[in-house]
This record gives structure tokens, C-alpha cells and sequence, in this order.
């Protein structure tokens, strides 16, 4: 199969939306990552999603809607505050968890009875939904387990010949994937970490807590357990305060003859010696989330390893970039 990349046009949302009503799939923008889109009440076409990613069959994928479209028509809100979150935050980078109607098909939420719903922001993607003017279910479109992708040439690196369309909607200036939140307790609780933070749920709603993934655990979100967002080259993480230890690593790196590269805030970066291979994340955190996956994509292409280092606190936009670092350079 080939696979087009064009950027999103009417004529080329109305070629997805051909694409999508015959059961097939493909590669959406949106503000966060890539998504990988199938008809939502599809199951042949979902199980098609699930094929081309390698995804494991036991994680479950987001539906996604325009921004006029009734959630309630997909899912039963069970708590009040649900309505703040909605206000607030969508269309925007927060998915939330609530019981399913049964509307969208059993393989997308894994056979269980919860659905995950989220409103992305991003022009073309709400101009490929309001077309379809149906839920669609996606993940991120890469091969399952490796870095997400952020640009439409990205999907195709790693989907090239499996799918047969990439609507090119520029690059995602979110850069990392939507918070996941569950909103069936009386507490919202945070599955995923994300561009909606701790910090901003508490403010609206006046609580939020984190779910912890415990060893023996009936794991909630599924899709954290597995490894992730892995770029094709050696990654090896330090703390700032292993600075020197990193920058042995990278002297030892170079005297084996491999080409080494640092990952690391702009602030970082000045504490480095000159001339150093860097992949710089910016200055804000916000910066930073919308250049890590880019950065990890850039480096494996010129790297033979890459040495990541965290970020001083995990407070606000910081823990969704650190629970990503962790998972790709860990
Ligand atoms: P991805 O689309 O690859 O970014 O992954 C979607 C994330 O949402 C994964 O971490 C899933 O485990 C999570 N998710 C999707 N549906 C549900 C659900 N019904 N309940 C809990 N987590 C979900
Ligand atoms: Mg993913």
C-alpha cells in the first residue's frame, strides 16, 4: 500500500473521510501527537488500528470529537464537576474517563466499561471530525512502543506502506500526549500526566489525586504499564546533580568512538562544555513538552546514545515531561 501525506484541505478531509466510512485508517494531527484514526462504532476497522501499531490488545484507545458533539451521547456523567472540567478544558489536552454508553465498540475499550473522550483543539483534526461527524478512536501513530510522533513525516517513518493517508496539519505544538484523567469517583484522579496539570484540576474543581501504579495492581490505565515513547538509539538518564557523572559518560562515549548528544533544558545546556552535541528541550516547560518527542526522533537519526538529563522538580506541566523522559531514556 502507499502512503500519501497531504496537508489537510477539504478535499483531503473528504478523501479521510471516504477512507474512514470503508473501514480503514489513518493518521490524524492534533495539538498533542499524531493519532493513528479509526471509526469508533467500526470494530474491523479498530482492530485494523491495533494491527498496524503492534499495540498490545489490552490497552485501550480515546475517542475523539468535534467540538458541538453531545459526550453524553458516548458516555454517562456521573459527577457534577465533570461539567466544570469540560468547560474549561475542551476543546484542549485533557481526556477524561467516564462510564460507556456502549456506542463505541467493545475492541476499543478493551471489553471494558469505561471509555476515555477527548476534544482536540487542533483546526484540521476538529475540521476531519466535524466532517466525519462521528467518534474516532486513536492512539498515537507510531509503532507501538516507540517515541510518539509530533509531525506528519514522523507517522510516515514509522507507518509507511501500512496505512494509506497522513492529513499533514503541521507540527503539534502540544507535543505531548493528552492528560488522562478518571472522573468516575467522587476525586478526579490523573491516569496520565499532561498539559492540563495537577495544579490546574485542584484550582477548578478544588482536589485531584494521582494514581499509583503499585507492582500487583489492577491497573487502571493500561496503556502505563508498558514501556514507551522509546527512541532507536542507546538512552541513558542523570539528575542535575549527576551532572559530571554525565558528562564522563559522554567523554567515555566519545573515546569508544560513538557520537554521544546531551538532551537537556536550555538552562543545562550553559552548564555544558562548548562545542558538546546537544539536543536542547527550551526554556519553558511548555517549550519543552512540544520539542521532547522531536528531540528524541532527531537524536536517534544522529546519535548512538543519548543522555538525557531530568528536570529539577515535577511540579505542573514538568511531571508529564518527566513521566516520558523516564520511559523513553530510563
Ligand atoms: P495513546 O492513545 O497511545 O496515547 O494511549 C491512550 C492512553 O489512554 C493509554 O494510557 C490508555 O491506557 C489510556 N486509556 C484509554 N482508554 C482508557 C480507559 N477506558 N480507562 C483508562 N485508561 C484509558
Ligand atoms: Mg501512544
Amino acid at each position: 500500500m502507499q502512503t500519501f501525506i497531504k496537508k489537510v484541505t477539504d478535499e483531503s478531509v473528504f478523501e479521510a473521510v471516504n477512507i474512514l466510512n470503508n473501514g480503514g485508517v489513518v493518521g490524524m494531527p492534533t495539538e498533542t501527537v499524531y493519532g493513528l484514526a479509526a471509526v469508533g462504532t467500526d470494530s474491523e476497522a479498530v482492530k485494523r488500528i491495533y494491527e498496524v501499531k503492534g499495540r498490545p490488545s489490552d490497552n485501550p484507545l480515546i475517542a475523539h470529537v468535534h467540538k458541538d458533539y453531545d459526550l453524553e451521547k458516548l458516555v454517562f456523567v456521573e459527577q457534577d464537576y465533570v461539567y466544570k472540567l469540560i468547560k474549561e478544558f475542551m476543546p484542549g489536552p485533557l481526556t477524561l474517563v467516564m462510564k460507556s454508553k456502549g456506542v463505541v465498540c467493545k475492541e476499543a475499550v478493551c471489553g471494558g466499561s469505561t471509555l476515555a473522550v477527548r476534544m482536540p483543539s487542533h483546526e484540521g483534526c476538529q475540521k476531519l471530525l466535524r466532517a466525519i461527524d462521528k467518534p474516532l478512536v486513536a492512539p498515537s501513530a507510531n509503532l507501538s512502543k516507540h517515541t510518539s510522533p509530533v509531525t506528519a513525516e514522523h507517522v510516515y517513518n514509522d507507518l509507511n506502506g501500512k496505512i494509506p493517508l497522513i492529513l499533514d496539519g503541521g507540527k503539534c505544538t502540544g507535543g505531548i500526549e493528552s492528560t488522562v484523567l478518571d472522573v468516575t469517583g467522587k476525586v478526579p484522579r490523573i491516569l496520565r500526566a499532561g498539559l492540563v496539570t495537577r495544579e490546574m484540576i485542584i484550582e477548578l474543581v478544588g482536589n485531584c489525586e494521582i494514581a499509583e501504579h503499585k507492582e500487583g495492581d489492577k491497573v487502571k490505565s493500561p496503556g502505563v504499564k508498558y514501556t514507551h515513547y522509546k527512541p532507536n538509539c542507546k538512552t541513558i538518564m542523570f539528575s542535575e546533580e549527576q551532572l559530571d557523572l554525565a558528562k564522563k559518560c559522554y567523554e567515555e562515549s566519545i573515546k569508544s568512538g560513538e557520537t554521544p548528544y546531551f538532551m537537556c533544558s536550555d538552562r543545562v545546556k550553559n552548564l555544558l562544555n562548548d562545542g558538546v552535541n546537544v539536543l536542547n528541550l527550551g526554556k519553558s516547560a511548555e517549550e519543552m513538552a512540544a520539542n521532547l518527542y522531536d528531540k528524541l526522533l532527531e537524536g536517534e537519526k544522529k546519535a548512538d546514545i543519548i543522555i538525557a538529563i531530568s528536570l529539577p522538580d515535577e511540579k505542573g506541566v514538568n511531571m508529564g515531561i518527566m513521566n516520558r523522559m523516564r520511559k523513553s531514556c530510563g
